[in-house]
This record gives structure tokens, sequence and C-alpha cells, in this order.
């Protein structure tokens, strides 16, 4: 333990175990990237960020950085763990073409090379670009403490704007998920440029193909509510159809989601642009993107 300039206790422990006591004795700050927590907790230039908990450093530590697969009887599953750099993530082969996509729109690769995917998890902003893909992915977290482990759906783990369900004494140790096949896959993102930009609001869509009708289908949004809105309710409705049964149902479609899309105004954006967008997204994958030969 070390006590910083600014007073505050900090923690850089060579272990995975060991940040998982420090975590259950201290209910120190989990600090990854950094990313995040170094904006939230910034102080005019020249000055130490303003802690208020201790801090503990797990950036360093291998044990949490790796990506890895196993095929069981179910089917493939890929195992991430949580301390994996946004830019290791866009070099390895089994990390799906979607999430790829989403995350080389993070930021820009100064940041991705220090930021985590745990972290952009953790933060819980509705605007993460990773977490509208891994909603549709079926992501599972698993959070460990000096209880043993546990494992939530990354849907049920978000609870509002920066808020969810991990506990003082946890660390998210690893992100699984099937590894499926989809015929079409779109990813887009809304944002002021090209480059350091949070999202205005994003969209993420798979779609498998079996003769010419929608076999299994996913959709989420980005920064039009609280949490990503994702409803596999609505999906169950598209699944089965094909492309003039959509187009003749779109209206519902979109009036379906148009329920769950709540956006707000703030300084990125407004809620009716968020909101128009989303839906005329919705209907570019719906109606046009599922059915192209080639995006
Ligand atoms: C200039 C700039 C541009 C950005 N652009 C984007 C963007 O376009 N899209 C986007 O989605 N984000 C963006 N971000 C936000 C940020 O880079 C990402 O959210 C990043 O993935 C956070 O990862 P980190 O490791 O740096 O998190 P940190 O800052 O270290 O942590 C973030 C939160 O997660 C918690 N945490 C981290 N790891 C764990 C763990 N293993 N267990 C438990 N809790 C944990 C921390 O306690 C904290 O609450 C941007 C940030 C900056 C500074």
């Amino acid at each position: 333990m070390v006590e910083a300039a600014s007073g505050v206790r900090t923690f850089s422990p060579k272990a995975f175990k060991e940040a998982v006591k420090i975590r259950a004795d201290y209910h120190a700050l989990p600090l990854a990237g950094g990313t995040d927590l170094m904006v939230k907790y910034r102080k005019p230039a020249g000055n130490l960020p303003d802690f208020k908990n201790p801090v503990i450093f797990i950036g360093q530590l291998d044990e949490l950085k790796y990506i890895e697969t196993d095929s069981k009887v179910s089917g493939e599953i890929l195992h991430i763990g949580s301390g994996t750099k946004l830019s290791a993530l866009l070099e390895n082969a089994y990390i799906p073409e979607i999430l790829k996509e989403a995350v080389s729109q993070i930021a820009a690769p100064g940041i991705r090379n220090m930021a985590t995917i745990g972290g952009n998890i953790c933060n819980s902003s509705p605007a993460g670009d990773t977490i509208p893909v891994l909603y549709c992915l079926d992501a599972v977290l698993v959070l460990t403490s000096e209880n043993g482990e546990r494992e939530v759906a990354v849907d049920n783990f978000i609870k509002g704007p920066g808020k969810n369900d991990l506990k003082s004494d946890e660390l998210l140790r690893e992100i699984k998920f099937p590894l499926k096949n989809f015929d079409r896959i779109l990813y887009r993102k809304v944002g002021t440029r090209k480059a350091n930009a949070l999202s205005k609001l994003s969209f993420a869509g798979f779609a498998r193909l079996d003769a010419g009708k929608i076999e299994d289908l996913k959709i989420a949004f980005g920064a039009v509510a609280p949490v990503v809105i994702r409803s596999q309710e609505i999906e169950k409705t598209i699944v089965g159809k094909n492309q003039s049964e959509i187009s003749k149902g779109l209206a519902e479609i979109k009036k379906n989601y148009g329920r769950l899309i709540r956006p707000i105004d703030d300084q990125r954006s407004t809620a009716v642009y968020r909101k128009e967008t989303a839906l005329k997204l919705l209907e570019y994958f719906l109606a046009y993107a599922v059915w192209a030969e080639q995006l």
C-alpha cells in the first residue's frame, strides 16, 4: 500500500487473488486503464485527481488479459479477461467482427491502448460502445469476490447511467459469450466526429437468414435510454418473417421500439434527433441491410 501525495491510499497487487482481498478489505475503487476514472476525478491542471476512496490498480494484472475459446457440447464459448485492452480485441481472430467494429470507433488508438473492456462495462454508460454489442451477444459477466464467483447477464448487470450490480467486494474477472455465426451484422455509431467522440446514439443488429426468412435476430440501441435497449419480445415478432412481411410490418415494429426509446437532451444531442435517427437505423437494417448481398 502507498499513500499518494493527494492523501489517497493506493494498492498495486501482483496477483488477482490479492486484488480481490484488497477490494474486500478496503472497498477500494478498481482502476484498470483509468480512461474513465481519470476524467471523472480530474482536478484543475497541476492538481492530482480527487479520489474519494482508496484506489486499487488492476491494469497491471496479466491474469485478467486473455482471449480464449472452449468447445462445450452447447457450442464454442469465448472468454475475455476483463483487463483485456480494447486494442488487443481488435487484433484477435476470435473476436466477432461486429465487436471489433464497435471497439474501433471508441476514442482513438492512444486511449484504446490503455482502456479495457471491463472498464467499458463497469463504467456502465448507456453510450459505452461495447455494450449494445455485448447485449446482442448474450454476454455473461463473471464477478469474483472472496466468497467465490457469480455470473450475471450483462443486461441484468447494468442498472442505469453509471449504475450496476457490482458489489463493493467484487471485481469483474471475465466476460463470456457463445460464438455464433450471423449472415448480417451492422454496428452504427452516430457521433460528432470520427474519433474521440462519445455516441449520440448507437445501433447494433445481428441477423441470420434461412430460406429467405429471418431465422435469428438481435437488435440493441445505445444512448437512447438510461440503459441499452434490447427487446427479445419484439425480436420474436420479427423472426420467421421474409422481406415483404417485414416491409409490411415495419411501421408496427418501429412503433414498438419507439415505446422503449426514451432519449434525453444533453450536450451531445437532442432527444428528438436521437429517437428519429435510432428508428431510421432500425429501418435501414430491417428493410435493406438484412437483405442486401453486401453491406
Ligand atoms: C478522450 C476519451 C474518449 C472516449 N471515447 C469513448 C468512446 O468513443 N466510446 C466509449 O464507449 N468510451 C469512450 N471513452 C471512455 C473509456 O475510454 C472507456 O469506457 C474504457 O473502456 C474504460 O476502460 P478503463 O479500463 O480505462 O476503465 P477505468 O477508467 O479504469 O474504469 C472505469 C470504471 O470501471 C470500473 N472497473 C474497471 N475495471 C473493473 C473490473 N475489472 N472490475 C470492477 N470494476 C472495474 C472502475 O472502477 C470504474 O468505475 C472515452 C474516454 C476518453 C478519455
